[in-house]
């Protein structure tokens, strides 16, 4: 009987830890409301945010499948079909790749940043953290007059002295405030030891592996525009006598014209700015991508996107370019503007197994494993903003 009675008393005990553990578990698993501020150089959806854009809705994807709320704040125009947005009116912000080396900061009247910003003043109260998606300076100088702990997304590498300056002051203020996508990224910036390195992550789901082509072509993906070096993938197509499908907002007219005119033998295909289902469909029939930027690519979300298709990258070794291709295995990496580089790379595309190029993508990009990161970095933020 006493035995009994000391084998119930340990199961009790067992049990009483399970629960006191559990209960531990849920504490510090919080769930968030989050308020995620989209970026000011154009609506959600249109293409004109370039990466940033998918980023924004795959994070509300990932944080709300893990039992947060989020709401999106994006200039009127703007769709989701991931949660509530808030459409805020106003003049957009100009694209900082346009204003490369400027010392100042330049707003326009009426400013949807500006007008942004004061909705997210006024409804902070109802949030546990804002998320910003902005590469301005605007937000980061924000970022101690709130009420409420602000995590910063930088999704270009340094560009201008003012934002870079701005960066390095409100990490001082506001440790692990700010994350960069890849190491290469943070490496641009003055504070670039103290920024958080947050890798990216795509919905595989929504992607479509093709094993094989049904006949030889080349991809470009990405904004027209000179930092994005179509003319190099346009003149490899053009010498390898490939087609060359490419997808994506034209920004710059008078550039893809000319494009056009020097390289008259390409069969170049523009397809316009599909929206993802579309896109991976025809992606997903591509021998190659071809990522040719004359910049340093933060990372290049069109490299993931290639990759859950099974369609290996050819890129150059660009910024974070250079973290995400397995040079022979998923992909090459050619020095940048060696166009004979990226020739006898595409002579050489038989070479990679168009499984590793999804398989990687599983193991480093899926949208659980960047999820779990982005949740515990706002954990961190929200602690640590509680404890002051
Ligand atoms: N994109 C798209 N439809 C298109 C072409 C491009 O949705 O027809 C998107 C693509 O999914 C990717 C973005 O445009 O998310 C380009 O981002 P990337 O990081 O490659 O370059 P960025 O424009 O940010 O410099």
């Amino acid at each position: 009987m006493a035995a009994l009675r000391a084998a119930t008393l340990s199961w009790v005990l067992a049990l009483d830890i399970l629960i006191s553990q559990a209960t531990n578990i849920t504490m510090s698993n919080q769930k968030y409301r989050l308020l995620f501020l989209s970026t000011p150089v154009g609506a959600l959806g249109s293409g004109v945010g370039g990466g940033v854009e998918l980023t924004l809705q795959n994070a509300a994807k990932a944080l709300i499948a893990r039992g947060h709320s989020v709401e999106i704040v994006a200039p009127a125009g703007s769709i989701s079909h991931v949660t509530k947005l808030t459409a805020i009116a106003g003049n957009m912000q100009i694209s900082a790749q346009t204003q490369v080396g400027a010392d100042m900061v330049v707003l326009p009247q009426n400013s949807v940043l500006e007008n942004m910003w004061s909705y997210a003043r006024e409804v902070q109260g109802q949030f546990d953290l804002i998320f910003n998606f902005a590469y301005d300076w605007l937000p980061l100088y924000l970022t101690p007059f709130f009420q409420v702990p602000i995590a910063h997304w930088i999704s270009m590498s340094s560009l201008s002295p003012v934002i870079d300056g701005m960066i390095s002051k409100t990490v001082q203020q506001s440790p692990k405030a700010i994350a960069v996508n890849t190491r290469a990224c943070a490496d641009t910036f003055t504070a670039g030891e103290q920024l958080m390195i947050m890798g990216k992550g795509i919905d595989v789901s929504q992607y479509q592996f093709v094993a094989k082509p049904d006949r030889p072509q080349l991809a470009w993906v990405g904004r027209i525009s000179p930092e994005k070096g179509l003319e190099d993938a346009a003149e490899a197509a053009q010498c390898t006598g490939l087609p060359l499908h490419i997808f994506g907002l034209i920004q710059d007219l008078s550039y893809w014209q000319q494009i056009q005119l020097d390289f008259p033998k390409a069969k170049l295909y523009y397809e316009g700015f599909l929206a993802t289902e579309q896109l991976q469909e025809r992606l997903g029939q591509s021998s190659a991508l071809l990522m040719t930027p004359r910049w340093i690519e933060a990372f290049g979300n069109a490299a993931i996107e290639a990759f859950a298709c099974g369609v290996p990258v050819i890129s150059y070794r660009s910024g974070g370019l250079t973290e995400i291709v397995r040079d022979r295995q998923t992909g090459f990496l050619v020095d940048m503007g060696d166009v004979s580089g990226l020739i006898d790379a595409i002579s050489q595309l038989d070479q990679i197994d168009r499984l590793a190029c999804r398989q990687q993508l599983e193991a480093e990009y899926s949208l659980e494993v960047w999820g779990d990161r982005l949740e515990r970095w706002f954990e961190q933020l929200v602690s640590d903003y509680r404890a002051k």
